[in-house]
């Protein structure tokens, strides 16, 4: 592995006091150096395998070759796998600044979050995902309605891309939010999968600049910048505390905040993310989809989220 490393060439996005090292084309800095400058203490779980690196309020696991980390016990997808050699960690220094700083330190904003964009994924002829005479449409639609409810019962304002069944171009949802000057803008999606135990719940939010993203799929790290990068660290924010709240008020397998360059991230010019909820496919969460009782719960759990997000920055 050893021979793999040599010293990489600048790049913006690792701090300047952070040597930093390349490995199969990443750019990469030492774990130890980050945590002494962050003030996070590094401990092996297991050695060369497992680092835990935690300042008592925050908890940082990497594991040697994943591109999963666990962060205060929810999984988060980062840009290349965490690499360890030599009782050594290294972390991909793009990471440093669009997932780790945002997730350690918001900064506080004086702004309220007020006006919420529910995007009800798919409509009209685009069905979304299929499971017999089941369209994912027309659930997107009634979980959105039922978000848009109780947002509003608790005094926010709610702007939907649709609220019947019918096609809206995906580059014409961000705008929708756009123009109603939106804070927030949240788009609802179920999945489905050919493999039956396929499970969970996954977030996404916009691919930094520079990252190959984690969707099925997903683009290479050459995609130009999106007006949606401009709010690169608030969506993050934005999908992790969502994330976090669904995983831990539902209970349901964590398949980690992702990346993906999602038309309607790309265009979202204020913080957005997108709910892959639940599996269609799958025989017992499907219920999460079907019935109203359980996507009732999925609802409350989103606008809990969304609170969880407002408090991590300070908004009111
Ligand atoms: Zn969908």
């Amino acid at each position: 592995m050893s021979g793999l490393l040599s010293p990489a060439a600048h790049t913006a996005s690792a701090p300047q006091t952070l040597q930093r090292v390349s490995v199969l084309g990443h750019d990469y800095v030492r774990a130890s150096s980050w945590a002494a400058q962050t003030g996070l203490r590094a401990r092996w779980i297991a050695p060369d395998q497992e680092l835990e690196l935690t300042n008592g309020r925050f908890t940082l696991r990497l594991i040697h070759d994943s591109r999963r980390v666990r962060w205060n016990g929810v999984w988060v997808w980062i840009s290349a796998p965490v690499v360890m050699r030599d009782h050594e960690a290294l972390l991909p220094s793009l990471d440093l600044g669009s997932t780790f700083a945002p997730l350690l330190a918001a900064k506080k904003t004086s702004s309220p979050v007020r006006v919420i964009c529910l995007d009800p994924g798919h409509g009209g002829d685009d069905t979304g995902k299929r499971e017999g005479s089941r369209f994912e449409k027309q659930y997107t639609l009634l979980l959105a309605q039922e978000v848009s409810r109780l947002l509003v019962k608790s005094g926010y304002k709610v702007v939907m891309t649709r609220s019947t069944d019918k096609r809206v171009e995906l580059n014409d949802r961000p705008l929708i939010a756009r123009r109603a000057n939106a804070d927030l803008f949240i788009s609802l999606h179920f999945n489905a999968a050919d493999v039956p135990s396929a499970q969970g719940i996954e977030v996404y939010c916009l691919t930094p600049v520079g990252a190959s993203s984690t969707n099925a799929g997903g683009e290479g790290a050459d995609s130009p910048a999106a007006p949606g990068n401009r709010c690169d660290e608030r969506n993050v924010q934005l999908a992790y505390a969502l994330q976090e709240t669904l995983v831990q008020k539902l209970g349901r397998e964590d398949r980690g905040m992702r990346r993906a360059r999602f038309a309607v991230l790309r265009g979202a010019t204020m913080p957005s993310a997108l709910i892959e909820a639940a599996f269609m496919s799958h025989a017992t969460e499907c219920r999460c989809v079907y019935s109203s009782v359980e996507r009732s719960r999925l609802a409350q759990a989103i606008v809990q989220g969304i609170v969880g997000y407002k408090k991590c920055i300070g908004a009111r």
